[in-house]
C-alpha cells in the first residue's frame, strides 16, 4: 500500500522537575490514501501524545526522544518550525475534544475561515469569503451567510465541533487526526458529526488517524485499529480482527467493557487496576500487574509481536508456542 503517513519507533518524553515520564514508548504504525486509523486506548495510553507529534504540537515540556515521522516519504519529525507551519492545516489537520481549544472566542466564525484560507491558499478576501460559506454548506451548517458573522460561543457544542472540523478541512488536507472529536458531544450529536466526517472523507478522500477510547465509535467508522497501553501499541489489526479475532488480554479488557445493546451502562465491567507509572515504567510487559493470565515471564521480559496475519499483530506472551493455551473470550460468541 502506498502510504502516506509512517510513523516508525516513536519515542516521546515529557521532562517534569519529577523526572522523565517515557509517554510514548517505541510506537509504529501507518497510514494508507483515503483510510481510517483508529488508535485507541484508557486515557493516559499515549494516543493524544502520539497525535500531537505528528501535528508537532506538543507542550514545551515533551520531546521527540527518537523515531521518524514520514509524510509522504519526508520525515517530519525534526522539521524546523517555520516549515512545519505550512504543513499544519494544509497537509495535515487536528481536530481536538472540545472545539472551544480551537475557536478564537473573539473572532468571529468566518474570519477564522478565511484566515486559514489566506494563508495557506492565497486566496483574496471576497474568493476566501465565498469559499468560506460553501465549507460551512458543506457540514451542515445552515444560513452560513449569517453564521459567518457569528462569535463561537453564539453556536451550539454540535455546531462549534461542525466549524473545527470546516477549518480542519478547509485546505482539503490529506491527513486529518481527530482526537476524540466526539466524547465533549451528547449521543445524538456525536452520531451525527460522525456521520458528517465519513460522507467528508468519501467526498474529500482524505485520510484519518482517529484518536478514541470508544470502541463503538471505531466500529463504526475505521478500517485498522492500534490499540494502545502504556506508549506502546499492544496490537493492530483490521476492525474484524480486533472484535472478533484479538488476542491481546487488554484488547479483551476494552471489548468487554464496551456497553453492548440492551445493557445498562452501570453493568460494565472496567478492567480492574490502573496503568503503570510511566516515569518509571515496568521492564515487562506494560499489562502484567492487570492482566489475569500473567505469567511469570510477562513480569521479567518485554513480549515481541507475533503476526497473525499480514495485517494482525499483537504483543503478548499467551502468542508463545510454549505458554499455556488460553481460549480467547472473543471466541463463541458471547
Ligand atoms: Fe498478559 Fe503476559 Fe500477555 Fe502481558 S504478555 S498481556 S501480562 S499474558
Ligand atoms: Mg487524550
Amino acid at each position: 500500500m502506498d502510504n502516506l503517513l509512517e510513523v516508525q519507533d516513536l519515542q516521546v518524553s515529557f521532562f517534569t522537575y519529577a523526572g522523565e515520564v517515557q509517554a510514548v514508548r517505541g510506537v509504529g504504525f501507518s497510514l494508507g490514501r483515503g483510510e481510517t486509523l483508529a488508535i485507541v486506548g484508557e486515557s493516559g495510553s499515549g494516543k493524544s501524545v502520539t497525535s500531537k507529534s505528528i501535528m508537532r504540537l506538543l507542550a514545551k515540556s515533551a520531546k521527540i526522544k527518537h523515531g521518524s515521522i514520514r509524510f509522504e516519504g519526508k520525515d517530519i519529525a525534526s522539521l524546523p518550525e517555520k516549515q512545519m507551519q505550512d504543513i499544519r492545516g494544509r497537509d495535515i489537520s487536528m481536530i481536538f475534544q472540545d472545539p472551544m481549544t480551537s475557536l478564537n472566542p473573539t473572532m468571529t466564525i468566518g474570519k477564522q475561515i478565511t484566515e486559514v484560507l489566506k494563508k495557506h491558499r492565497k486566496l483574496g478576501g471576497a474568493e476566501a469569503n465565498r469559499r468560506a460559506v460553501e465549507l460551512l454548506d458543506q457540514v451542515g451548517i445552515p444560513n452560513p451567510d449569517k453564521r459567518l458573522k457569528q462569535y463561537p460561543h453564539q453556536l451550539s457544542g454540535g455546531m462549534r465541533q461542525r466549524v473545527v472540523i470546516a477549518i480542519a478541512l478547509a485546505c482539503n488536507p490529506k491527513v486529518l487526526i481527530a482526537d476524540e472529536p466526539t466524547t465533549a458531544l451528547d449521543v445524538t450529536i456525536q452520531a451525527q458529526i460522525l456521520e458528517l466526517m465519513k460522507k467528508l472523507q468519501q467526498e474529500l478522500d482524505t485520510s484519518i488517524v482517529l484518536i478514541t477510547h470508544d470502541l463503538g465509535v471505531v466500529a463504526n467508522m475505521a478500517s485498522r485499529v492500534a490499540v494502545m497501553y502504556a506508549g506502546k501499541i499492544v496490537e493492530t489489526g483490521t476492525v474484524d480482527e480486533i472484535f472478533y479475532e484479538g488476542k491481546h488480554p487488554y484488547t479483551w479488557g476494552l471489548l468487554a467493557s464496551m456497553p453492548k445493546l440492551h445493557e445498562k451502562s452501570e453493568e460494565l465491567t472496567a478492567i480492574p487496576g490502573t496503568p503503570p507509572d510511566l516515569s518509571d515504567p515496568p521492564k515487562g510487559c506494560p499489562f502484567a500487574a492487570r492482566c489475569p493470565y500473567a505469567m511469570e515471564i510477562c513480569h521479567e521480559y518485554m513480549p515481541e509481536y507475533t503476526e497473525h496475519s499480514e495485517t494482525h499483530r499483537a504483543a503478548c506472551w499467551l502468542q508463545d508456542s510454549r505458554a499455556p493455551k488460553v481460549q480467547s473470550p472473543l471466541a463463541g460468541g458471547d
